[in-house]
């Protein structure tokens, strides 16, 4: 009888450590299904992923930290009450985490002070603004017929929506108070704006369920990818962010924290859980990273003559020392992403449909249903739709160099975008490293 039960206990035994070991060798699979494509050329790019992660990690990513702590950049003059214009509102989230405090006057630089335009210009924008004064020789109808074309001129240029600065509801928001990080955001309010996007303004072929997957996006030409992979990348980014700073609960023995969590991160992204498309969401992180960096580096002769103005010399000098190094660093591969070859062509006719699909994404996203979801969201796409406007709109300006065109501008608030924008996707690449890392040590332990 005991030589019976002990031989009962031996099975139960040997079966809980096979389970264990098969639990183990899933786990070891799906640790390595992330990041599976993360090699090799980068899609729609002229670079490789190995090369992207050591400039990220040793040049950009170190001086995007130092340039986007300076007041220019901190703080964003956002309007986060504008109505949805797709759908009626669905309730706001209630969380605390989604919650955007907004800058008293207090604490802005003198620069930016007072919120009407001519503060936040640079001394060349106010002598600009001084010279222009001769409009008043105008009549108040030939003025306001001059305000409509220069608006329908930005108009052409821009790929986004750009809030009305002068609106009460406009707001300045410190970044750095109000980090990206897990919301509890989530459920049918997100996923529609997810739908939305993709379903309704990825240029998809058809009706059909799921029709981005990789067969789907081969199909489709080099200008459609290019949008759909930048999408994918914003997507992916904020993801990763929320993973890599997650709420993690307290308890009687744990105080709470924001931490990395890695099951949520390969819940999102490994190729077991996302029927193979998360490690081709991570590699587009890539491509949409190389493109701003592209973007930086044409517009450089337009950031050469910004001014970066606050009001406090010695900070701009350093903000506009930061920008000149950080266009040297981006002159790598030796294009990062090549928009020669794009809307050539047959495809030409498909310029204006391309930004009009970004503008109404920039429009979707006053209908985010958190505040500091939504503030990311808008910022992300003036930040893309900056680049994009960057890269195909200055041939629609008088002059082909950025730099000396009377028309292509600039705003400050679309620069902070661009700059913030790029910060996002050089810390989510460097957040795959860490998660790398995580999952190895978790291997290793497994191992033991
Ligand atoms: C503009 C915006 C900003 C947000 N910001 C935050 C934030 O700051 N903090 C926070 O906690 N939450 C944020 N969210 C919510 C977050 O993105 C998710 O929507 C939420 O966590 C629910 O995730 P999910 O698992 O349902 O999949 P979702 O991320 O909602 O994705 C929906 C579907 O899209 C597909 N998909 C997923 N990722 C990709 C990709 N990279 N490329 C292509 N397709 C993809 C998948 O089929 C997935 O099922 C934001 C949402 C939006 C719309």
């Amino acid at each position: 009888m005991f030589r019976k039960l002990l031989l009962v206990r031996c099975c139960i035994l040997l079966l809980s450590v096979k389970l264990l070991n098969s639990q183990n060798e899933s786990r070891k699979v799906s640790q390595t299904q992330c990041f599976c494509e993360l090699q090799g050329q980068v899609d729609e790019c002229c670079c490789d992923v190995e090369t992207t992660d050591e400039v990220n990690s040793q040049h950009i990513r170190p001086l995007l930290e130092r340039l986007l702590r300076y007041n220019y950049f901190r703080f964003f003059r956002v309007n986060l009450k504008k109505e949805c214009p797709f759908w009626p509102d669905d309730s706001r989230c209630m969380l605390k985490d989604c919650h955007v405090d907004s800058c008293s006057e207090d604490e802005l630089p003198s620069g930016l002070k007072n919120d009407i335009p001519t503060a936040m210009c640079s001394p060349e924008e106010t002598q600009e603004l001084e010279l222009s004064k001769v409009d008043e020789s105008l009549t108040v109808d030939e003025r306001e017929k001059f305000e409509t074309w220069k608006e329908y001129d930005d108009e052409k240029m821009n790929f986004c929506e750009l809030d009305n600065e002068t609106s009460e509801s406009s707001q300045y928001v410190d970044l750095l108070k109000n980090p990206e990080r897990y919301t509890g955001y989530a459920g049918t309010s997100a996923n529609r704006i997810w739908k939305a996007i993709y379903e309704e303004n990825c240029f998809r072929h058809s009706k059909a369920k799921n029709v981005f997957n990789r067969k789907s996006i081969a199909d489709l030409c080099r200008e459609k990818r290019v949008f759909y992979r930048a999408i994918s990348g914003m997507h992916a980014s904020i993801n990763i962010h929320l993973c890599a700073n997650y709420y993690f609960a307290g308890n009687l023995l744990k105080k709470a924290r924001w931490h990395h969590n890695t099951a949520e991160f390969q819940r999102r992204f490994d190729a077991a859980t996302t029927s193979g498309e998360g490690p081709g969401w991570l590699k587009n992180l890539y491509t949409l990273y190389l493109l701003m960096l592209r973007a930086v580096v044409k517009a450089a002769p337009y950031l050469e003559k910004e001014s970066f103005y606050t009001g406090v010399k010695d900070e701009d000098l350093a903000v506009k020392q930061l920008i000149l190094q950080l266009i040297e660093s981006a002159k790598f591969c030796p294009r990062t992403f090549n928009e020669s070859d794009m809307f050539k062509g047959q495809s030409a006719a498909l310029k204006e449909e391309f930004r009009l699909h970004f503008w109404n994404i920039s429009r979707i996203m006053d209908c985010v249903g958190c505040d500091k979801c939504r503030l990311w969201g808008k910022l992300q796409t003036l930040g893309i739709g900056t680049a994009l406007k960057i890269l195909f709109s200055w041939e629609l300006s008088s002059s082909k160099e950025l730099g000396q065109s009377k028309h292509f501008h600039l705003r400050r608030t679309e620069l902070v975008a661009l700059f913030n924008a790029l910060g996002r996707y050089s810390t989510s690449i460097y957040e795959l490293q860490t998660f790398r890392h995580l999952e190895e040590k978790v291997q290793t332990n497994d191992e033991l």
